[in-house]
């Protein structure tokens, strides 16, 4: 009975009189039917490989859909983001932030946890289950509620209400060089190793709150803080929200998407949305570490980066991991600053610019301790 994918168009703000905008969702499996998941890319709009890799799923998923095996519900959302990818300037796409000033594109997620609080509080009760179900629907009824002025936050609420329901829900993004990496709830592990040992990230980064209001954590979030807010009774982290970064900004290649759409499929298999054998779950490259133990290394003076430390190298607290020079200096022999890092553990991203004002990030190492820094801050770069 199942046959291709259902394609609808969800409307957003015009971009100025005459020139609408609107997300195209692609959705295999009935609209009912669990467990569902909700996949996006390109939330940052500049980030392109999970763009690929959404393509070559639809293909094995149209493909498991006219074979009458797409048993769960697979939503797709291939350009999250029509507003960034209109942010054309100087022949370059500009993504990450809104030119409009309406800050970085993956912050600020509408926040409906004392919204759902007060619609469940007194119908919460001692059935896990029932209080999934209950709790989902408060929580499409405290966003359908919403109406936010602005172009971009019409566009966050609208994200939300596609995904708030959903069993998992994966945010594609990159960084700029990158090994493949995963942000995921704190609450979310170990259940949720088999998508990190799947798709052979190198690095899991675990955070309970991260600050800034990050989609993934918005709408996983919202579960784990129900918890704490009913200890009495059961509200298990219902979604599986995770942010996978689909390495550097450059890696876009056919065969690379391809091998990955293969892994999201045998991970919607494995639980249970696609009918078939998953086949045996890949041994996992790394186990997972607080996102507190990154040191997010960044560039105490400007001027020209040259890395001495490359991306997949084990670093120690104390490593230089990158020199800044100032060709401009009196003195060329106080013109070159080291850069240190104060984890050890794996450098799993560098900036690709390489040239670098003061402040700007230059690599992440993740460490296995928190660093005293990071405890109790922001989290995210922004
Ligand atoms: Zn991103």
């Amino acid at each position: 009975m199942n046959a291709g994918p259902q394609i609808t168009r969800l409307p957003l703000p015009a971009a100025a009189p005459g020139s609408p905008r609107h997300l195209t969702v692609v959705r295999y499996g009935a609209a009912d039917a669990r467990p569902k998941a909700y996949l996006q890319a390109a939330l940052h709009a500049d980030e392109i490989p999970g763009l690929l890799v959404l393509h070559h799923l639809r293909m094995l998923l149209d493909s498991v859909a006219a074979r009458g095996e797409v048993v769960g519900q697979v939503v797709i959302n291939p350009y999250a983001n029509p507003i960034g990818l209109a942010q054309n300037v100087n022949a370059t796409l500009l993504g990450r932030y809104a030119l409009s000033g309406a800050g970085n594109f993956n912050r600020q997620y509408p926040d409906v946890v004392d919204a759902v609080a007060k619609k469940v509080l007194n119908t919460l009760g001692n059935d896990a289950g029932a209080n999934v179900a209950t709790i989902r629907r408060a929580a499409n009824e405290a966003l359908e509620a919403r109406a936010p002025l602005g172009d971009t936050d019409r566009l966050r609420l609208t994200l939300m209400r596609l995904a708030a329901d959903a069993d998992i829900v994966l945010d594609l993004h990159c960084d700029e060089e990158a090994l493949l990496h995963v942000y995921m709830g704190t609450p979310l592990w170990p259940a949720g190793s088999d998508l990190s040992a799947q798709l052979g990230s190198r690095a899991t980064l675990l955070a309970t709150r991260s600050g800034g209001s990050p989609f993934d954590e918005a709408v996983g979030g919202l579960w784990w803080e129900l918890a704490e807010r009913f200890p009495q009774k059961p509200v298990p982290p219902a979604c599986l929200s995770a942010t996978v970064e689909l390495r550097g900004e450059a890696d876009v290649r056919d065969d690379v998407a391809r091998a990955d759409a293969e892994n999201l499929l045998a991970f919607l298999k494995r639980r249970g949305l696609v009918a078939g054998d998953p086949g045996p779950l890949p041994r996992a490259l790394s186990d997972a570490t607080p996102l507190e133990g990154v040191d997010i290394v960044r560039a105490p003076v400007q001027g020209v980066v040259s890395y001495t430390r490359s991306l997949g190298e084990q670093v120690s607290a104390g490593d230089v991991v990158a020199v800044i020079v100032d060709p401009g200096a009196e003195d060329p022999k106080t013109a070159r600053t080291e850069v240190r890092t104060v984890a050890t553990g794996l450098l799993f991203t560098r900036r690709s610019a390489r040239f670098a004002r003061s402040g700007d990030v230059l690599v992440k190492v993740a460490g296995g301790t928190p660093l005293a820094e990071r405890v109790g801050g922001s989290l995210l770069s922004d």
